[in-house]
């Protein structure tokens, strides 16, 4: 059991290493706290394909049971936002989905969802935390308990969904050849069925669903996509696209190989939405480039921007009643679907934005996407000094300052530089972003310097 006061939800649900860091109990007595924060009504319990996934389900069904919950079990594994999709239309108060999403495989976690599938806000998470230090669980006596059952077409509904909410003859004209890189991760048992339906000609690769993850790992970047940048070249196609562990994240490589950062996929995807919804609302977090701003002017819309986490975004997207949001990171959201990042929504919409675009993917980029160039690096800081260190960042640097999360300087109309300190681990974050990658590396190198010495 952790630490009384301890924190249990991070920046997207609770994670640990099951048998290390917590056991099961834990789950159950959390799963409990949960039951009893929701109170009433039926809730679902999805899980995606990690080893220790199938053991945390049992506990968490328990648990939840245990506080006179009556439970539907997704059947199998299923994607984030399948079963996000599925507490939204089928009728549940609220649910839970095991993940540990793209961390290293021996994590795992719980993520709690409300009734409209977003994950509940930031103070119902304190509020269930203090349900589970106060002891004040609810265990229902034998005649209370609840039960469980299953729910057999949770991914059958959500490829359907998603197929709904796109021109799906527009896209099968364009009779597009997709490779998909599936990481051994849940989308491959939603994604792969729901492109074909659309009349792409696919090629998947790591498309055996393993919690060892043995092919390029949970987490799709850059330097795991190289084979998926290879084998989109070698055939010709038309694009690749490939998921993080939990399918909620798609990252796309152009017909040239090259992979498209998500602040590119997401611009193109925002300046098509918004195109076809004039007057819209963008949202994304602070971290996320400024050609969102670009694209809104264009398309007369207005953008949010929000603290990094899509739990922010997505709260805000509700809040503001948005047309679409993204993260730099390929978690992409149409509220149209559901106000949730999702892989394989993302996917459909860009099929169908290429088809619209009529052009190549690269050509699609460059011709719609103002070019701005970012890059980041993280410090070490030790966390007594995080405060001191903000504080001398900020009397030392001249520009316009935004504190939506930690420091934003804009250093001329085309520049900034991002510094945060991490809610998860003990360094802080810089972000910089300009017109040419020369310049954004020359403003990052000033800057870990500037924070070095601040923290020594
Ligand atoms: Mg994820």
């Amino acid at each position: 059991m952790p630490s009384p006061q301890e924190r249990l939800f991070g920046t997207n649900g609770v994670r640990f290493q099951p048998g290390i860091s917590h056991d099961l109990d834990f789950v159950i007595k959390l799963s409990e706290a949960i039951g009893t924060y929701f109170g009433d009504g039926d809730l679902l319990v999805g899980r995606d394909g990690r080893l220790s996934s199938n053991a945390l389900s049992y506990a968490t069904v328990s648990g939840l049971m245990s506080s006179g919950r009556n439970v539907g079990e997704a059947a199998g594994v299923v994607p984030t936002p399948a079963m996000q999709y599925a507490v939204k239309t089928q009728g549940f108060r609220g649910g839970v989905m095991i993940t540990a999403s793209h961390n290293p495989p021996e994590y795992n976690g719980l993520k709690v969802v409300g009734r409209d599938g977003v994950e509940i806000p930031r103070l119902d998470e304190q509020r269930i935390e203090k349900i589970f230090y106060d002891d004040a669980e609810t265990r229902a006596d034998w005649r209370a308990v609840g039960v469980a059952r299953e729910e057999p077409s949770v991914v059958k509904n959500y490829i359907d969904g998603v197929l709904s909410k796109v021109n799906t003859k527009l896209i099968a004209k364009r009779n597009f050849s997709v490779v998909m890189d599936l990481g051994n991760g849940a989308q491959c048992v939603a994604a792969p069925y729901l492109v074909e339906s659309m009349g792409c000609k696919l090629i998947t690769l790591n498309s055996v669903l393993d919690g060892n993850f043995p092919g390029r790992g949970p987490e799709p970047t850059p330097e795991t996509l190289a084979d998926l940048s290879a084998v989109v070249k070698s055939i010709g196609a038309d694009l690749g696209v490939a998921y993080d562990g939990d399918g909620d994240r798609a990252i796309f490589c152009d017909e040239q190989g090259s992979i498209l950062w998500g602040d590119q996929s997401g611009c193109l995807l925002a300046d098509y939405v918004l195109e076809r919804a004039p007057g819209g609302v963008l949202v994304t977090p602070v971290s996320s480039t400024q050609a969102a701003e670009a694209i809104a002017k264009k398309r007369n819309a207005r953008v949010f921007r929000t603290r990094v986490g899509s739990v922010d975004v997505s709260r805000t997207i509700i809040e503001r009643n948005a047309t679409f949001g993204f993260e730099e990171n390929g978690g992409c959201i149409y509220p149209p679907h559901i106000s949730v990042r999702d892989g394989a929504m993302t996917t459909a919409l860009m099929l169908e934005c290429l088809a619209a675009r009529g052009m190549s993917f690269s050509r699609a980029v460059s011709y719609w996407i103002p070019r701005f160039h970012q890059t980041k690096a993280k410090v070490e800081v030790d966390p007594g000094k995080v405060d001191l260190v903000m504080k001398k960042v900020e009397r030392d640097t001249r520009g316009r300052v935004e504190k939506v999360d930690g420091l934003k300087f804009w250093l001329d109309e085309r520049s900034w530089v991002l510094i945060r300190p991490s809610g998860t681990e003990p360094i802080m974050r810089v972000f910089a972003e300009a017109e040419t990658r020369e310049k954004a590396e020359s403003i990052l190198k000033k800057f870990l310097k500037i924070v070095k010495a601040a923290s020594a």
